[in-house]
């Protein structure tokens, strides 16, 4: 099988990573889809993200990384997925996946949206959390890959 995993991934920290790992495990093929938002500014460049992305899933195989711009199911159909593969850490993701789940349905009958459970040490994992602790030069070692915790060091320059 081969599942869709989009994101803005930025940064991607390591409940991402769990989560494209287990996918790999359970499906297979795993595309991460890397948001390229015109509205919004990102802290980390696309090109940094997927990068990032790379350079931390080195290990796996059958991990593909795109950018994406726009309407998530027709990434899907473009990318030739099965599924689209959203995580889950708390019920308060819980109401907005569904929402985007339902929407997707309506859009696109074919694609089915699955979800995976954060494991529980990574359930407080954010992109927005750890920014917040690298900003202030807090220890975010246990919450990102080591080529994030490198880039948000330089980013929030505690170099
Ligand atoms: P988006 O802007 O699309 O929400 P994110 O990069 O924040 O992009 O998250 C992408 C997906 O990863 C979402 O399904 C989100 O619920 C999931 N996710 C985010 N953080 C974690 C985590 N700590 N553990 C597992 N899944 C997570």
């Amino acid at each position: 099988m081969r599942v869709l995993y989009p994101g803005s991934f930025d940064p991607l920290t390591l409940g991402h990573l769990d989560l494209i790992e287990r996918a790999n495990s359970l499906f297979g093929e795993v595309v991460v889809a890397v948001l390229k938002n015109p509205d919004k500014t990102p802290s980390f460049p696309l090109e940094q993200r997927i990068s990032q992305i790379t350079e931390s899933t080195q290990h796996l195989t059958g991990i593909e990384i795109i950018e994406f711009e726009g309407l998530t199911v027709r990434c899907a159909a473009e990318s030739r997925v099965d599924l689209i593969l959203r995580g889950l850490r708390a019920m308060s993701d819980f109401e907005y996946e569904l929402q985007i789940a339902h929407t997707n349905r309506s859009l696109a009958a074919d694609f089915e949206t699955i979800f995976l459970a954060t494991q529980a040490h990574h359930s407080f994992l954010s992109s927005s959390v750890v920014k917040e602790v690298a900003r202030y030069g807090g220890n975010i070692s246990h919450m990102v890959p080591s080529v994030v915790a490198k880039d948000l060091i330089r980013l929030f320059n505690h170099e």
